[in-house]
């Protein structure tokens, strides 16, 4: 069980309790269906968690930070990225820290706005806006990529003030786990600007780790005859113990012929 606070947008400071991801949710993330990921997972235990019908309202910048807690959850802290050098072309590996990825999203921002009662923003300059959604966001599906700002735009923001930047603003108050990161390429030196989009990055370790869900899947039916949705709705740490128990059990077997 994991519990990250919400910090924009209407629902702000409300708790979001999640349960482990079991098989089922490791099969959804791989396919990158992170609102229906996320909806299974809630898990309110009082009355100011978020429940079920509110994820909706749920800022982008929020959906990031559950992300980054779920990969922590079942990964650790360590983020690798494999990148390849734009100068040589050689292949490496940077390794992150999750927390620290998550400090460098939230640092930043002058406190030029003020958050009001419903969850919406605004400057002393006259900027009116509310932070994007994850029900935003599953308006753009479908939508060509030059269209998305623009009807972005027309749904959060309800007054640019003369001088202001509301993307400049909007990030200072929802910001995305969405970074360049400076790198030097260890073999060639190169100065390097490495991409890290949180989604992304989950959907590809999750999509990564499908091969061994699928042995584990395997060893567990042959060795407890459990069904497939039987071992899918197993705790993910749960379904690794009874792995390691088996290939333990397995292993003492082929010793003993
Ligand atoms: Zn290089």
């Amino acid at each position: 069980m994991s519990v990250t606070v919400i910090q924009s947008g209407r629902h702000a400071r409300k708790r979001v309790r999640m349960r482990e991801m079991c098989g089922t949710d490791e099969l959804r993330a791989a396919a990158g269906e992170v609102p229906e990921l996320l909806r299974g997972l809630l898990a309110p235990t009082n009355v100011d968690d978020l429940d079920t019908n509110e994820l909706d309202e749920v800022t982008v910048s929020d959906r990031d930070r559950l992300l980054a807690t779920l990969y922590t959850e079942s990964f650790g802290d360590v983020v690798t990225c494999r990148n390849g050098c734009t100068r040589c072309g050689e292949a490496f590996e940077l390794e992150l820290s999750m927390q620290d990825l998550c400090e460098q999203m939230m640092a930043g921002g002058d406190g030029r706005c003020r958050r009001g009662a419903h969850g919406d923003y605004a400057t002393e300059a006259g900027t009116r806006f509310r932070l994007p959604t994850l029900a935003d966001q599953s308006r753009l599906t479908g939508l060509p990529q030059e269209r998305t700002l623009a009807v972005l735009r027309e749904r959060c923001v309800e007054h640019e003030a003369d001088g202001e930047d509301v993307e400049e603003l909007m990030a200072e108050v929802g910001p995305l786990l969405d970074l360049e990161l400076s790198a030097t390429c260890p073999h060639c030196d190169a100065d390097l600007s490495i991409p890290f989009e949180i989604s992304q990055f989950f959907r590809l370790a999750m999509a990564r780790e499908r091969t061994w869900l699928v042995r584990e899947v395997h060893r567990l039916a042959t060795s407890y005859r459990w069904s497939l949705s039987e071992i899918l709705a197993l705790p993910r740490s749960l379904r690794r113990e009874h792995v390691a128990l088996a290939e333990a059990e397995a292993a003492a077997r082929r010793r003993r012929t």
